[in-house]
């Protein structure tokens, strides 16, 4: 469907007012190239996460416990069959002085994340948040630690995590297959979402944007299928490739959705697309202006939060093992992506005229 400039405007207007769009509607706002539908997209999100939420952005600190994974996701450099990284799991009082440290910065909400421990690790997860959550009562603690039992999400949850991160990474079982090795699966990835609400929990999912294989009709399935599940947190970064993966190469091809573009203005030009889009949807939600973004890009954060993101996650992790967990090339973790670099995230912020906030900024529906 070729639009004209007048009708791509208001297929905006029509995003703001009903929450949705028909499929080839979504389809025709990421091909679009035209700068001033794009801005126009880009200021409606803007302004409806202004009316929402003021021009406050939530701080949330990432400890990253370990990047020993059992499973072997095709994109990722933690995937247990990379064997040139150096393999690490906090001891459960490093994570809790991570927190320590971090509360004393003023976050108020920890999200531990990882990559995917066997289950025998569920009783060490456990007191873990138990801990936490016992010694910061007026802290949030979400969990990104991949699939687990349904039997783990229960007792997690009953020890005090209350959100869960769990991108489901693309929602077309075909192309879910090319990403992940066949002992996963897509039903799998949703069962664990559907789990994830029934044990209450504020539930975040989302896609790596721009990645190999995808098409512009994978992404507007992810679209409706986002809508459908009402996230309470969206998670949406660029993908970036990793050495020690098989599309270590990938970005040496054409971009197949943008052609023209690169792969890092491709995934760039859809990030920011698909974060006004999802704001306007779904206006409650909370979406970060993510590690991956700021990677691609040193005014990621910004060009995140203007164009409609309203979370960023500073990394706390020990600095001794931030460069370990390499999920991509070249991962920001130092400067305003670290808790320790919060000045320079300030100034950030202070030069597109927003402030951090402290609140532990749970999901409220309006
Ligand atoms: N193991 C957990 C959490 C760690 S991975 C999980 O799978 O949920 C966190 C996220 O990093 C993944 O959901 C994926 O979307 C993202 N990621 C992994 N490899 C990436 C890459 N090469 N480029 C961009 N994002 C990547």
């Amino acid at each position: 469907m070729n639009l004209n400039f007048p009708q791509m405007k208001e297929l905006v207007m029509k995003l703001h007012d009903e929450r949705r769009l028909e499929a080839c509607e979504y389809r025709s706002l990421l091909l679009c190239e035209d700068r001033s539908v794009i801005e126009s997209l880009h200021e409606a999100a803007r302004e409806t996460a202004v009316r929402k939420f003021g021009r406050n952005i939530y701080i949330r600190g990432l400890v990253e416990i370990t990047n020993i994974c059992r499973n072997d996701c095709l994109y990722c450099g933690i995937r247990k069959s990379n064997g040139n990284i150096p393999r690490y799991l906090l001891a459960e009082d490093e994570v809790l002085g991570c927190c320590r440290n971090g509360y004393s910065l003023g976050f108020r909400t920890f999200v531990l994340q990882g990559g995917e421990l066997s289950e025998s690790s569920d009783g060490m997860i456990e007191r873990l948040c138990r801990k936490i959550s016992g010694e910061f009562p007026d802290c949030a603690l979400t969990l990104s630690l991949g699939e687990r039992s349904e039997d783990s999400y229960r007792r997690f949850r009953e020890a005090g995590a209350s959100r869960y991160l769990l991108r489901h990474e693309t929602i077309d079982p075909g192309h879910y297959s090319m990403l992940h090795p066949e002992r996963m699966s897509l039903e799998n990835r949703l069962h664990c979402l559907h789990l994830l609400k029934k044990y209450g929990y504020q539930a975040g999912t989302g896609i790596m944007v721009g990645s190999p294989f995808q098409s512009v009709g994978n992404i507007v399935g992810d679209i409706i299928f986002i809508g459908e599940y009402q996230p309470e947190m969206i998670g949406l970064g660029p993908f970036i490739p990793h050495r020690d993966t098989v599309f270590a190469g990938y970005w040496k091809s054409p971009a197949s959705i943008l052609p023209g573009k690169t792969h890092e203005e491709e995934a760039m030009d859809l990030t920011l697309k698909l974060i006004s889009i999802f704001r306007l949807m779904l206006p409650d939600s909370l979406i970060p202006a993510t590690t991956a973004l700021a990677t691609l890009s040193s005014d990621g954060h910004e060009k995140g939060i203007l164009a409609g993101a309203n979370v960023i996650m500073p990394n706390l992790s020990p600095p001794a093992v931030r460069g370990s967990y390499s999920l991509y090339d070249s991962k920001a973790s130092s400067g305003a992506e670290a808790a320790e670099g919060l000045d320079e995230l300030k100034l950030q912020l202070d030069s597109i005229g927003y402030k951090m906030t402290a609140d532990r900024g749970d999901f409220t529906a309006s």
